[in-house]
């Protein structure tokens, strides 16, 4: 059997967006995740070749997005958790939505993703399958609750590693290492550090407190998916009265259906009853009497913050405290370079506190390089990256180092 291992990256290999890799090995030829860069215009992988099965890593977009297409026009199937496609569900149906709002051609329609429903096998971290003799062993991606690696045990062993993160945050486990002959590695934060998680966390309240204190409001943007309810849970031990608005209710219900994905459901059930639901308009004026809101969307690019941005943003004692990183060109990365705000189609300058806190569910650049060591690998392959380079050195002291384009092949 030729046990040369094919790669060709569809999207995704040099940027944080549109992911699809096929490998081929073993007679296989396999599908890692198919997602969509959400942007203005959204763009999009390149087309899948005939495939024997699918693996989906978790649920946001740029993962997940354009597996509805794809499911539409071939019977291959999909192994991902439950949990992962209902959300993934969730993503999609509202990045239609946005889609539309925008004037953007959508890529599938509604019925396309609730047909795709059935393309789907669930698997979950620790399960074991054999797909035409090759070994599949699903392990904890640490990222987002539901998030998957997947570890091929043919000739040579394979670790496909999606996005992860490996410390423990409140709402999941961290990922762990996986013995691996080559490894697929995402490299999102390559070159970048975080803070400690502790620290990050004390200094998040201390300035929560700072603004309540002298009588403000926080407006905490997160995103709906993992963010909304790890920040959930570490308010809840703080006592504030905190309001949330926007698609991170939803998701925190479904994660509650799925308590083995995180790491304490008690403390996140317990921390939903403890906040006020926002439902309505009325809801919205009774939250600005609150202390926190915490609400979508995590960028700022649509979603009910924008409605408490413009209540609050004239009065200097109040606070707006984004807690995930800022693309771009988006909204929340005006905000934070340039105290302006686009509101509706009018910019607008913002008088209130403006302060980041890097809530990230990615591996930093030390963590990366801790975790792939441990791996033991022969070979990395680098991808999810707008950098890959401040990655190549100190790993290359261990392995060989691959960073391929989109469309390259490349065969090791
Ligand atoms: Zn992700
Ligand atoms: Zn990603």
């Amino acid at each position: 059997m030729d046990n040369k291992l094919k790669i060709r990256f569809l999207g995704g290999s040099s940027e944080v967006g549109r992911l699809g890799l096929t490998l081929e090995t073993d007679g296989l030829r396999m599908l890692f995740d198919y997602g969509l860069s959400p942007g203005k215009p959204p763009t999009y992988p390149l087309d899948a070749p005939p495939l024997d099965i699918i693996f989906l890593s978790h649920s946001h977009l740029d993962h997940s997005g354009m597996m509805p297409y794809l499911c539409s026009r071939t019977e291959t199937q999909v192994m991902t958790t439950n949990l992962t496609r209902e959300i993934s569900e969730i993503l999609q149906i509202d990045s239609i939505k946005v889609a539309k709002m925008e004037g953007y051609p959508v890529p599938y329609s509604k019925a396309e993703i609730r047909a795709s429903r059935s393309s789907y096998i669930d698997v979950e971290p620790s399960q074991i399958r054999d797909i035409a003799g090759t070994e599949v062993h699903f392990h904890s991606a640490g990222h987002i609750p539901g998030s998957l690696m997947f570890e091929l045990r043919g000739t040579r062993n394979i670790l496909f590693t999606g996005d992860i993160n490996v410390i423990n945050t409140h709402l999941i486990w961290g990922a762990h290492p996986v013995k691996c002959d080559i490894l697929f590695l995402e490299a999102t934060y390559a070159g970048r550090d975080h803070p400690d998680r502790g620290e990050l966390e004390k200094e998040f309240l201390d300035k929560i407190d700072e603004v309540v204190s002298r009588g403000g409001i926080v407006i905490a943007p997160a995103f709906a998916v993992a963010r909304t309810q790890e920040l959930l849970m570490i308010l809840d031990k703080a006592g504030y009265d905190v309001w949330l608005d926007g698609m991170g209710k939803k998701i925190a219900k479904i994660f509650l259906d799925y308590p083995q994905h995180l790491r304490a459901p008690n403390k996140l059930r317990k921390a939903l009853e403890n906040v006020n639901l926002v439902y309505s308009n009325h809801g919205r004026k009774l939250a600005l009497k609150g202390e926190i809101i915490l609400t979508t969307s995590g960028m700022l690019d649509g979603g009910p913050v924008l409605w408490y941005i413009n209540k609050l943003k004239e009065d200097k004692r109040n606070a707006i405290f984004l807690t995930g990183y800022q693309v771009e060109g988006t909204n929340g990365r005006l905000l934070l370079d340039k105290k302006k705000i686009d509101l509706y189609g009018v910019v607008e300058k913002v008088r209130c506190k403006v302060d980041y806190f890097d809530f990230s569910a990615h591996a930093g650049h030390s963590q990366l390089i801790e975790f792939a060591k441990a791996c033991e690998p022969e070979k990395i392959v680098l991808f999810h990256s707008d950098d890959r380079k401040p990655l190549i050195d100190p790993l290359s002291e261990f392995a060989e180092v691959y960073t391929p384009d989109d469309n390259e092949i490349l065969e090791i």
